[in-house]
């Protein structure tokens, strides 16, 4: 009996996204349902390791396309796991996956303009076969015993499908087609032979072609040569198939930035073929919950892509393939997670990886920042995480600079070669955004002394200058912390003079502002760093700053706030009139306003809105209004 069913919300969604996309590459539907066909016979062929009966009297490993000019038809077929009835109705009528959701609530976001470009990034899997044909049918039989009977599914795209009994003389899945007079290109034998040399020639099964109707000849040439990509040595492989099989691991459109290829001989063998992406695969963006690993073949079996212990998570952003007849065939996860063949491919893979960034960095430097502008936020983790390589990663590491514009990134090698010869500390500011790094009052002491500024904004940023320390023989140094000297040792010396001279007249300026200000800052003084700005606060040397604080705050480790020094510029006209003020009449009531105003100055500098805000605008007004 046929019962009829409604796709669940987000499909509905999609199928009218692939439906009435201007998507222009229609074909890819071929290469997905390929790429389904033979995930089904991996499944099959590794589940038979453990359940020889899965495989029992099963024939060769197959991939039929049949093409029915008359009857506007292609069909695929394959022999793989094949699905139960609960699997189809799984499958097929819902998306379990929540990127799926998220994905879809970003393109409803950008309104279309991109959907396309979107659409083609996240790869739609088997709804792509809707791209081209008004009806699909899908026979599907599974290979455990008890799943004998075999399940028809069909839709026509248009919100529902029915599923009914069906026959099915072998375990397998066929999925069948019915062509729009505009998608009938499709059933053309050429067309069909390109495509699948363009898209899925490494596929490890034989895709055989039948026409008119009928079977493939058993004897026929499959269209693809079947030959794995990393066994092949590089020179052999031309760039095209590896960006095909690229696409085919990550579903990314986009070319990767850097194939790499390793064929390990020695104490461990194994063979990887690595990419490295230059945009960001959609579960990075959507789904970071949705493991996906390297590929893992032994023995040419395809073991799964689960395995995050071939690669560190720092790296996570790698897609490719490894494979090793060095480890068992019922590898598990947990099994990996400690294995000594495993640590030997991990460490050398992690090698090649960070080898390769360093090379693309140095010969290809407009690669390099695409990449790290993509993925710079992911590595930088590996300061946490891997101490081992933090020479290599230093290295690797950019930033944006005061002196730089917002386009360009400079590494630490180009600081310190840039870096003025009175100049013997690397000096860096961590803030929300470029925007209120570059407006920072915090900036003015070292632009005054032609000095270079990292202008950091990430949450991790910390870790990471933490991490590094000292890089060629100069600490990294906070701008907003602790003491700051800068300059010759002449200019140290004067600097400090003048701040002798002024303090002289301003002292009892600040103890005024220390009482005033004493449960809101630990200490006011004079300050070396500004030149234009009246004030600024300055944590100390081994506390963090507003920013780690908030930080912090939105990852939900809420550490106590520390007070702060208030920092005043003994040049600037607003502290001589506060001055002038407090000679003429130490309690005039005007004077605790201004002292008020000039922390909120401060706070509002380093991005903190002052705790009493509705106070801080009452005195702003009557400031204004001039009385
Ligand atoms: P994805 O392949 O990303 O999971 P798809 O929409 O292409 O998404 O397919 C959904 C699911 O349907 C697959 O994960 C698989 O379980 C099942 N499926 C699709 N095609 C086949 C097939 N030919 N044989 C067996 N299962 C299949």
């Amino acid at each position: 009996m046929e019962t009829k069913h409604h796709f669940k919300a987000e499909v509905s969604q999609l199928l009218d996204l692939v439906i009435h996309s201007l998507y222009s590459k229609k074909e890819i539907f071929l290469r997905e349902l390929i790429s389904n066909a033979s995930d089904a016979i991996d499944r099959a062929q590794y589940e038979g390791l453990t359940n020889k009966e899965l495989i029992e009297g099963s024939s060769e490993w197959q991939i039929d396309l049949i093409a029915d000019k008359e009857a506007k038809t292609l069909t695929i077929r394959d022999n793989g796991i094949g699905m139960t009835e609960a699997d189809v109705e799984q499958n097929l009528g819902m998306i379990a996956s929540s990127g799926t959701k998220n994905f879809l609530k970003a393109l409803q976001e950008q309104q279309g303009a991109n959907a396309p470009e979107m659409i083609g990034q996240f790869g739609v899997g088997f709804y792509a076969a809707f791209m081209v044909a008004a009806e699909v049918t899908v026979v599907s039989r599974h290979r455990s015993k008890e799943a004998a009977a075999a399940v028809r599914w069909h839709s026509a795209g248009d919100g529902s499908y029915t599923l009914a009994p069906a026959e099915r003389s072998t375990p397998g899945t066929t999925i069948t087609l019915k062509l729009r007079d505009d998608a009938v290109e499709y059933l053309d034998e050429w067309r069909l032979k390109a495509l699948v040399k363009q898209y899925s020639d490494f596929i490890a099964y034989p895709i055989r072609l039948g026409n008119e109707g009928k079977e493939p000849a058993a004897d026929a040439e499959p269209l693809n040569t079947m030959k794995a990509l990393w066994k092949r040595p590089k020179s052999e492989v031309k760039e095209e198939e590896y960006h095909a099989f690229y696409k085919h691991l990550s579903r990314d459109q986009t070319a990767p930035l850097s194939t790499i290829t390793i064929a390990a001989e020695g104490v461990v063998e194994f063979r990887a073929l690595l990419f490295i992406p230059a945009e960001p695969p959609f579960e990075l963006l959507y789904d970071p919950s949705r493991k996906h690993g390297l590929h893992l073949y032994v023995r040419n079996v395809f073991i799964g892509s689960e395995f995050d212990a071939l690669l560190p998570e720092y790296l996570r952003f790698v897609r490719g393939v490894v494979e090793s007849s060095d480890l068992p065939l019922n590898v598990s996860r947990e099994m990996l997670q400690d294995d000594a063949v495993i640590r030997k491919i991990r460490s050398n893979l992690v090698g090649r990886v960070l080898g390769t960034l360093a090379d693309m960095k140095r010969d290809k430097p407009d690669d390099y920042k695409k990449f790290y502008l993509a993925f710079g936020r992911i590595l930088k983790e590996g300061f946490h995480f891997d101490w081992e390589n933090k020479e290599k990663l230093q290295e690797l590491a950019l930033f944006r600079s005061a002196l730089a514009d917002d386009n360009s990134l400079v590494s630490l090698k180009q600081y310190r070669e840039a870096m003025p010869s009175t100049q013997s500390e690397i000096y860096y500011l961590i803030s929300e955004s470029i925007e209120a790094a570059r407006q920072s009052p915090h900036l003015e002491a070292a632009r005054a002394a032609g000095c270079d500024v990292l202008l950091l904004t990430d949450a991790i940023d910390q870790w990471v200058v933490d991490a590094i320390s000292e890089y060629d023989g100069c600490k990294l140094r906070a701008l907003d912390k602790g003491d700051l000297e800068l300059g010759s040792d002449d200019d140290k010396a004067a600097a400090k003079k003048s701040l002798e001279e002024a303090r002289a007249n301003l002292q009892p300026l600040l103890d005024f502002l220390q009482a005033t200000l004493t449960d809101r800052v630990r200490e006011v003084r004079l300050s070396p760093r500004l030149t234009d700005s009246a004030c600024c606060l300055v944590a100390d040397a081994d506390a963090m700053n507003a920013t780690m604080e908030r930080f912090m705050k939105a990852f939900e480790h809420n550490a106590p706030p520390q007070l702060r020094i208030l920092e005043i510029n003994p040049a600037h006209p607003l502290i001589s009139k506060m001055s002038a003020m407090r000679e003429a009449n130490s309690t005039d009531p005007q004077l605790a306003n201004y002292a008020e105003l000039l922390f909120a100055q401060a706070q509002l500098a380093e991005g903190t809105v002052p705790g009493d805000v509705g106070r801080f605008n009452k005195l702003i007004a009557t400031l204004m209004a001039g009385q």
